[in-house]
C-alpha cells in the first residue's frame, strides 16, 4: 500500500479540517508533506506541530514571524503568494489539494500542474474562472483533477460506474489508475447535480429582504465557511458548480442540470443514454470525496460513519425555485456564453457575498448585483489567463462600486 504525499492549500479552512482528519483516518494512505493558509499563522503552526509536514506555507508575511515563533520543529517555510506557489510544486509532493476559498488558488493550481502534480480541487472559484485553462494545462502535463466538491465527487463515481471514462492509458492498473477524468459524451445524457436548498429553500421571496447574515449562515445540512454558505444560501454555489461541471466532465452546459434535494444524501446523479440513472449517497461530510480523492481508484476502509437505511426515513427530490432564485439562470447564462463570462460572474458575486456579510447590501442585493455587472460587461471569447485576470479585476471594481449606490 502507498500513501499519497500531499501539500494542502487553505489547512486551516472547513475542508482543511476535513482533510487533516483524513490523514488521521488513514495514515496508511495519506501523508502531509505541506500545509498552506492566508493568516491564521496560530492554527498552522498547531497543525503542522501535530503532522510535522517538511514545508510549510503563509500568505500574509506579515504573520511570518508568529508562525516561526509557535512552531516546535524546523520546516521550509514559505511565504506570500509567491510561496503559495512554490509549496504547490514542492518537489516530494504527488497531489496538491487546493482548498483556498476563491480565486486565490488558481495561480498555484498551475504551478502544481506545471511541477507534475495531481490536483484534488475543492475551490471551484478556480475552475469557474479558467476552467477551460486548468483542465487543458492538466491534460498537456498528463496530470489528473480529481473533484472534491461533493457533488463532483459523486459525478465521477458515477461515471467511472457507468464505465464513460476514458480507457486506462499504457502502464495504467487494471482499474484505470492512468485515467483521464473526461467523459465520453454520447453514454451520458445528464448530470444531475443536487441541491440541498439552502436555509429559504421555503422562504416566501418577499421575506428576503429582511434576512440577516446570521440567519443566513445557517446551513441545514453542511458545515462549511462563510462564503460557500452564503453562496449556498443564494444557490451561487449551485450555480458555480453547473460551470465546475462544465468543465470538470468536458459536458456542454445543456446537459448539466439542478434538483432540490433537501437531506443532502445523494450527493449527485448522472442519467445514461439508456435511461439508467446511477447516484452515490454518503452522510454530508466532506471526508467521503477529500478520501476519495486521495486513495483514487483505490477504496479503502475509515470509521466514518455508513448510512443506516433505517433512519433515513425518506429524501425528498424538487425542481428549484428558478425565478426566486436567479442564481441558477445568471449561472447558465454565463456557462453556455463562456470566455470571460463565468469569471465575471464569480468576482461579483464574491464582492457581493463579502458586501453583505460586512451588513453593507441585502440578501436579494448580491442576485442583482451580479446580474448588473454580468449585464455591463464586453464579454471576451476564447479568453486567455491574461483576460480572465483582467474581467476578474474589472469585475470586483464595478461590483464593489455598485455596492456602495445600494440602498440598505
Ligand atoms: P474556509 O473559509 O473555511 O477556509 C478558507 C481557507 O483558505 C483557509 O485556510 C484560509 O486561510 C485560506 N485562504 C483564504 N484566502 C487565501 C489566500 N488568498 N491564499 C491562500 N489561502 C487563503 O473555506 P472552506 O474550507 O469552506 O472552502 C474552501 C474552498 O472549498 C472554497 O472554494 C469552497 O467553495 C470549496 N468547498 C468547500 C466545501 C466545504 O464543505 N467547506 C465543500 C465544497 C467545496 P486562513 O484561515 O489563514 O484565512
Ligand atoms: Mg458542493
Amino acid at each position: 500500500m502507498k500513501r499519497k504525499r500531499v501539500v494542502i492549500l487553505g489547512a486551516t479552512g472547513s475542508i482543511g479540517d476535513s482533510a487533516l482528519k483524513v490523514a488521521r483516518d488513514i495514515p496508511e494512505r495519506m501523508e502531509i508533506v505541506g500545509l498552506a493558509a492566508h493568516r491564521n499563522a496560530a492554527k498552522l503552526a498547531v497543525q503542522a506541530n501535530e503532522l510535522r509536514p517538511e514545508a510549510v506555507c503563509i500568505v500574509a508575511a506579515a504573520k511570518l514571524d508568529e508562525l516561526r515563533a509557535n512552531l516546535h520543529y524546523t520546516p521550509r517555510i514559505f511565504a506570500g503568494e509567491t510561496g503559495l506557489c512554490e509549496i504547490a510544486a514542492l518537489a516530494n509532493a504527488e497531489m496538491v489539494l487546493i482548498a483556498v476559498v476563491g480565486t486565490g488558488g488558481l495561480r498555484p493550481a498551475l504551478a502544481a500542474i506545471e511541477a507534475g502534480k495531481d490536483l484534488a480541487v475543492a475551490s471551484k472559484e478556480i475552475l469557474v474562472m479558467a476552467g477551460e485553462i486548468v483542465m487543458k494545462a492538466a491534460a498537456a502535463r498528463s496530470v489528473h483533477v480529481l473533484p472534491v466538491d461533493s457533488e463532483h465527487n459523486a459525478i465521477f463515481q458515477c461515471l467511472e460506474s457507468g464505465r464513460c471514462l476514458s480507457a486506462p492509458t499504457a502502464g495504467g492498473t487494471s482499474r484505470g489508475a492512468d485515467a483521464a477524468p473526461t467523459l465520453q459524451g454520447a453514454d451520458v445524457r445528464r448530470l444531475i447535480l443536487t441541491a440541498s436548498g439552502g436555509p429559504f429553500r421555503e422562504t416566501p421571496a418577499d421575506q428576503f429582504d429582511s434576512i440577516t447574515v446570521e440567519q443566513a449562515l445557517k446551513h441545514p445540512t453542511w458545515n462549511m465557511g462563510p462564503k460557500i454558505t452564503i453562496d449556498s444560501a443564494t444557490l451561487f454555489n449551485k450555480g458555480l458548480e453547473m460551470i465546475e461541471a462544465r468543465w470538470l466532465f468536458d459536458v456542454e452546459m445543456a446537459r448539466v442540470e439542478v434538483i432540490v434535494h433537501p437531506q443532502s444524501i445523494v450527493h449527485s446523479m448522472v442519467e445514461f443514454a439508456d435511461g439508467s440513472v446511477l447516484a452515490q449517497l454518503s452522510y454530508s461530510d466532506m471526508c467521503f470525496p477529500i478520501q476519495y480523492a486521495v486513495t483514487w481508484p483505490e477504496r479503502v476502509p475509515n470509521s466514518l460513519a455508513p448510512l443506516d437505511f433505517g433512519k433515513l426515513r425518506q429524501l425528498n427530490f424538487a425542481i428549484p425555485r428558478y425565478d426566486d432564485f436567479p442564481a441558477l439562470n445568471l449561472a447558465r447564462r454565463a456557462g453556455e456564453a463562456g470566455g470571460t463570462l463565468p469569471a465575471v460572474l464569480n468576482a461579483a458575486n464574491e464582492i457581493a457575498v463579502s458586501a453583505f456579510l460586512e451588513k453593507r447590501i441585502t440578501f436579494p442585493a448580491i442576485w442583482r448585483l451580479v446580474e448588473q455587472v454580468m449585464n455591463r460587461h464586453a464579454c471576451v471569447a476564447d479568453a486567455s489567463l491574461d483576460a480572465i485576470l483582467a474581467a476578474d479585476q474589472w469585475a470586483r471594481a464595478e461590483a464593489e462600486s455598485l455596492a456602495r449606490d445600494q440602498p440598505r
